[in-house]
């Protein structure tokens, strides 16, 4: 090969992989990655609301008249495709001002320190969110813990602003509330934010995991986490609710919705919410029952 065909062979590889800031450590493969990584196309859900995430792991541009949020960055193998579907759809990734975060496990911030890393935007959480962020290490009371171990860690996010229960993250004519609700994570957040179209404002919901999932040895009941499942979980049913969505494309139908499209938008639903509420108290009282045996 001659210098010209090494040079465009090398450059064809780098569009392949995306930005070099985007390529992750190879100790942070895992057992489902590649399942959850596979890719996705990017799509409207409504008005400012995109889907940029990975098949199986959510990532949710909100488009802004001053820049963009980001909220969840997958896992750390997530985060170029996230930016090539930031591309597809016509936005330019460095006009990301935020990137929130909906709890902190690996498989949903793990792609949040190269994306800051790309686009200098400020990151939020919540108080016990933007410490486990900052260190990429499990916190020692989150379910899924392990002492003595690396399961879970994640590359650590640099300048984490935690933001209290109820406040908001504002750019332009969009403000993005901030919801605790812990159970799933200590740190859990849900967020919520107004999408207008064609003269109609709803209500979008990207409400936070609430699955009773942890490390062996864990008990919801005698650690309190079962209480805030509980209770995030009619928090979440009490919020103003159109648009349901949350860190897994199947805890809201997404695949389900995609090919009901044409009829209506299948995404507006005002009682998704409570659905979800009910199928995590569900699955919660599954765990209870285990946990007593
Ligand atoms: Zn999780």
């Amino acid at each position: 090969m001659n210098r010209t065909t090494v040079t465009l062979v090398f450059l064809a590889f780098l569009t392949a992989c995306g930005p070099r800031e985007l390529q992750p450590d190879a100790r942070y493969e895992c057992g489902r990655c590649d399942e959850w990584n596979e890719p996705q196309e990017a799509f409207r859900i409504h008005g400012n609301t995109w889907y940029v995430g990975t098949d199986g792991l959510s990532s949710i541009l909100i488009e802004t008249d001053d820049g963009l949020i980001l909220i969840d960055g997958g896992l750390p193998q997530s985060a170029a495709r996230i930016d090539a579907n930031i591309r597809a759809l016509g936005f330019d990734p460095l006009a990301i001002k935020a990137i929130l975060v909906s709890h902190p496990h690996f498989d949903h911030a793990g792609g949040v320190a190269a994306l800051q890393r790309l686009t200098r935007a400020n990151v939020f959480s919540s108080e016990a969110g933007a410490a486990v962020l900052q260190s990429g290490q499990l916190a020692a009371g989150d379910p899924q813990f392990v002492a003595n171990s690396d399961n879970g860690s994640f590359p650590p996010v640099k300048n984490v602003t935690a933001i209290g229960d109820g406040e908001f993250v504002a750019f332009g004519s969009v403000n993005v509330r901030a919801i605790y609700t812990p159970g799933h994570t200590l740190g859990s957040v849900t967020w919520t934010w107004e999408s207008c179209a064609l003269n109609t404002c709803l209500d979008v919901v990207y409400a936070d995991s609430l699955t009773a999932v942890s490390a062996a040895g864990f008990s919801f009941a005698a650690t309190g986490a079962a209480d805030r499942i509980i209770e995030s979980a009619g928090r979440i049913a009490d919020l103003d609710c159109d648009i349901l969505l949350s860190p897994h494309p199947f805890f809201f139908g997404m695949y389900d919705k995609l090919e009901r499209r044409g009829e209506g938008n299948p995404f507006v639903n005002s009682l998704a919410c409570t659905f979800y509420a009910e199928q995590a108290l569900d699955w919660l009282e599954q765990r209870l029952d285990a946990e007593k045996q």
